[in-house]
């Protein structure tokens, strides 16, 4: 004890003898060290609560967006087995209740079971390996359980698998089912939205798959083989063709903007084809359409009138109308969607010119894109953003999300979107797509015939909308290779519409 003490004096003792600050330092009440002081203790503070919001921040964009970008990477299959440990997978439901997508649990193992096969392939997909379409983009809401404490904590204290949330999507069995029946075998896509949302009411995408045996025909569908992995290509977002005349809605928008919307002015004289600076560009099967308005050069598609409207434009206009339009912008859906192209510019010399003008050259369109073009116009000149998830609910029917809807904004006047009505009603009054006035609903729309390749193959083409007064759905179909857009697209989407209103 007496020692202890002695040291305590010992270092008490050097202490005065080595340390007496007194003498060397200002005292520590002084003003001016006080001030010091309290500016580095504010400094140190602050510098430690920016690092506690940062990592607040962090942790809050963690959850809202990587993690699901996180839980969503193929990469990260291990993520997702441990997941499936835990949950048993949510359902996908459709718009009309039916179920697109759910887990069997009945038997030994669990399997992913999809009720309409083949009719939903793309848009839906697959959960297996990574997983695509809705599956594939929502595995963070299937798989995780918002529904009460209670049955978390009892279901986790026996040590059984929590039921995953159920994913509501915008897709409807009815269109779907007449889209997939009305393209049949063709290649090709169809997309129906709401004109007035932007909800997908109908995706279908040929040749397709049945999702329920991807899993035993994996190595099959993952193959090297050029035409086995173009089945799981979903065309509607991710196939680009050239827009063939349907690209001349943006001409015809361009050239009434440039008019104060002044249709009369405008009078051309078909021949057949037209020729400038020594190149030519020829109307469908050369026809002759003779003397021809605005409103009958857009009914008959006449490339020769449309050569001469592009050629009087201004390009920055073009430019600035497709742009508007979401040309050269990622869409941002939730599936894998390519970017509408369009390259012309000041510098593209004419003869490129004269082939945009009637969506030739290289002008590059998906089928979705085209869809929101239509129902932009359908929709008073406002282009809304295309979604699929409607809500998502617990398992017990509690909504525990909802999907607001979003607008890119408005892209055309009043003024526009009146006459591009009247020209739209004009192609099945008069024009390409007359084989649609003969049914029990009333259309608009436009055709496109897109040449490609060197052997005068083309892709056909209908996008548009119904009914003509107060449209409520945008359709687009495109058929790969087929021919002409009245020929075959026109008639798939009578058959669609035909469907819907009866
Ligand atoms: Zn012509």
């Amino acid at each position: 004890m007496k020692k202890e003490i002695d040291l305590m004096n010992m270092y008490a003792d050097s202490q005065d003898d080595y340390y007496d600050d007194s003498k060397i330092l200002p005292k520590a009440d002084d003003p001016k060290i006080m001030k010091r002081k309290n500016r580095s203790i504010r400094w140190i503070s602050f510098f430690f609560l920016a690092v506690f919001i940062g990592l607040i921040a962090y942790l809050v964009y963690f959850q809202a967006v990587e993690s699901t970008r996180f839980e969503n990477s193929s990469y990260n299959r291990r993520r997702l087995d441990l997941l499936s440990e835990k949950y048993i997978r949510g359902s996908i439901y459709s718009a009309d209740g039916q179920r697109l997508a759910y887990t069997d649990t009945e038997g030994a193992e669990e399997v992913r079971v999809y009720p309409y096969g083949r009719m939903f392939a793309h848009v839906v997909g697959y959960s297996a390996n990574g997983g695509s379409g809705i599956e594939g983009a929502c595995h963070s809401k299937l798989l995780s359980c918002h529904a009460n404490a209670l049955y978390r904590a009892s279901t986790v204290l026996k040590n059984e698998k929590l039921t995953g949330d159920n994913v509501y999507v915008t897709l409807r069995t009815d269109l779907q089912e007449s889209a997939y029946n009305a393209l049949g075998s063709n290649r090709g896509a169809v997309v129906i939205l709401d004109v007035k949302t932007g909800a997908v009411l109908a995706m279908v995408s040929q040749p397709d798959y049945d999702p329920n045996e991807i899993l035993a025909n994996w190595d099959y569908y993952t193959s090297d083989d050029d035409a086995v992995e173009s089945l799981l290509l979903n065309r509607a977002t991710q196939g680009v063709y050239p827009p063939g005349s349907t690209f001349k809605i943006f001409s015809a928008l361009t050239y009434l903007r440039e008019n104060n919307c002044q249709t009369d002015g405008y009078s051309y004289d078909c021949s057949g084809s037209i020729e400038h600076d020594g190149n030519v560009i020829r109307c469908y099967n050369s026809n002759r359409h003779g003397q021809l308005d605005l409103k009958q050069s857009f009914a008959k598609s006449c490339n020769s009138s449309f050569v001469n409207i592009g050629l009087s434009i201004k390009r920055s206009d073009l430019i600035d109308i497709c742009e508007s339009f979401h040309f050269n912008r990622k869409l941002d859906l939730l599936l894998p969607t390519s970017t509408s192209r369009f390259l012309l510019t000041e510098d593209t010399d004419s003869y490129e010119l004269m082939q945009t003008v009637i969506g030739q050259g290289k002008t590059l369109v998906t089928p979705v894109q085209m869809a929101m073009t239509a129902a932009a116009i359908a929709n008073d000149g406002k282009l809304m953003k295309p979604y699929f998830i409607d809500h998502v609910e617990t398992f017990k029917g509690v909504t525990i999300s909802k999907t607001f809807t979003k607008s890119y904004g408005k892209v055309m006047t009043d003024e526009e979107v009146s006459v591009m009505h009247d020209l739209m009603k004009e192609v099945v009054l008069s024009g390409t797509a007359t084989s649609l006035s003969r049914g029990n609903y009333t259309a608009a729309g436009k055709t496109g015939s897109a040449e490609f390749g060197t052997q005068g193959d083309s892709h056909s083409w209908f996008v548009g909308y119904a009914p003509a007064e107060n449209p409520e759905i945008a359709i687009c179909v495109l058929v790969e290779g087929a021919g002409s857009g009245a020929e075959h697209a026109v008639p798939i989407t009578g058959k669609i519409l035909n469907d819907y209103y009866n």
